[in-house]
């Protein structure tokens, strides 16, 4: 089952009375702080080095990097504003991994700032790069690896083929030579290929290709690859009858691979690193909304105050949030199904379509499940929507605020109101 909603109803009112209006998202940080104690715990003791690098798209709210950072985390950043946000919660050299495409000269150059591994998407960044950074390249460089036809995707990332990211086989021997030639001592190999997967399989076999090539490359260039970093992509149980992957036994498995392939190809110690995004706050963040109408047509609708632009992956990749009416966690099921609608002008705009719920009164608070990883993140503005505020739950029973709610005035902040009187048409 997805995880309870830690507040009750009547502290949920105490909330929004107490200021915080809905929608709001709400996150366990104890839980989110046992959760990477229990990922650290299966994997560190088990490798010569481990580093988890916090996929700072997941939940890019520097209070909640610092939680993970004083946890050992460190970060995964694609942009400049992840950078900035890494050095806002204080992680920062080789905790940081900028894994970005089509990346920008700012990236790199502030990536080189703040000490950071660089992994590049492609062979043709290796000038570009050193360009930005003056004519050199870093001591340490990593490339992405996408295996192609070899490995196969999943829904929400698709096929490695038929992605833009990374090099391919051939490319990536040329790039650790030209690397090396260039002056590069240390080397890292990565790659991402799948998303959500609960295949604990599928996570172990990635492990296993990147050894392979790993031992591959030393073979046929004599380069030394020095860490491997696995990507994230591990799921989690969004529907009530999918399990939990469980850590230790993918450790398990990616260290029986270790001593498969990397002890006798010569490369051991190597350092494993991992970039887990989703399965680190995903299950322990709730996106909280009021049903404010409700409407019965061919179907029953019930319309809440949030909307896609508060969390976008039910109508993005048509994904299952688990749905709790709170106060009526117990009640059995209205007669028919209804459809959980957002306000935007957009049909798609549905948290749920044609679940079995208790029946909702206007009024009544809804918590949608699994929202903390992939969910504040992805919200925009389309419509004027206003992007909610963001909660925390500390271990001691407070409720903080970590992101005040957007206003109209932030909305219209770009636009150059004081012209408008004077502006002819
Ligand atoms: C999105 C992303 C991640 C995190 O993925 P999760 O599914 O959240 O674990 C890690 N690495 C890269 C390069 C990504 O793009």
């Amino acid at each position: 089952m997805p995880r309870p909603f830690p507040l009750t109803l009547p502290q949920t009112e105490t909330l929004v009375a107490a200021g915080h209006p809905t929608p709001f998202h709400l996150y366990d940080e104890a839980a989110i702080r046992a959760n990477a104690r229990a990922l650290t715990a299966a994997f560190a003791p088990r490798f010569p080095a481990f580093v988890q690098h916090f996929a700072v798209k997941a939940t890019p709210n520097p209070f909640l990097l610092r939680i993970l950072a004083s946890e050992g985390f460190g970060a995964d950043c694609s942009s400049l504003a992840e950078l900035r946000l890494c050095d806002l919660a204080g992680i920062r050299g080789r905790l940081i991994m900028l894994t970005s495409n089509d990346t920008p000269d700012e990236e790199f150059v502030e990536a080189a700032r703040l000490g950071a591994i660089i992994n590049l998407d492609d062979l043709s960044l290796v000038d570009p790069l050193r360009a930005a950074l003056g004519g050199h390249l870093p001591d340490t460089l990593s490339f992405r690896y996408n295996p192609g036809p070899l490995r196969d995707g999943n829904a929400i990332i698709g096929k490695p083929e038929e992605a833009k990211y990374g090099l391919t086989r051939p490319q990536l021997f040329e790039a650790y030579r030209r690397a090396a030639a260039l002056g590069v001592t240390t080397f890292g190999l990565h790659t991402m290929v799948v998303s959500n997967e609960l295949d604990p399989a599928y996570h172990v076999e990635t492990a296993r290709m990147l050894f392979e090539l790993a031992a591959d490359i030393l073979r046929e260039t004599g380069i030394r690859i020095s860490f491997v970093n696995t990507g994230g992509g591990l799921g989690i149980p969004y529907r009530p009858d999918q399990r939990p992957l469980d850590y230790d036994e993918i450790a398990r498995a990616v260290r029986a691979a270790y001593d498969a392939i990397i002890v006798p190809a010569g490369l051991d110690p190597l350092a494993l690193h991992m970039e887990c995004g989703r399965c680190i706050t995903g299950p322990y963040g709730w996106l909280v909304t009021r049903a404010i109408r409700h409407k019965d047509t061919y179907r029953r609708y019930v319309g809440v105050d949030a909307c896609m632009a508060d969390l976008m992956r039910p109508a993005l990749y048509g994904a299952y949030h688990h749905i709790t009416v709170l106060g009526k966690e117990d009640a059995p099921p209205a007669p028919a199904p209804v459809d959980v609608v957002g306000s935007l002008c957009e049909n798609n705009d549905k948290f749920a379509i044609q679940r079995l719920l208790p029946p909702i009164a206007d009024g009544d608070l809804l918590v949608l499940h699994d929202a903390g990883a992939h969910g504040h993140a992805m919200g925009f503005n389309y419509n004027g929507k206003l992007r909610h505020a963001e909660l925390l739950l500390r271990p001691d029973g407070t409720v903080v605020e970590i992101r005040r709610a957007e206003t109209l005035d932030d909305l219209f902040a770009t636009l150059p109101l004081a012209d408008l009187p004077a502006f002819s048409v």
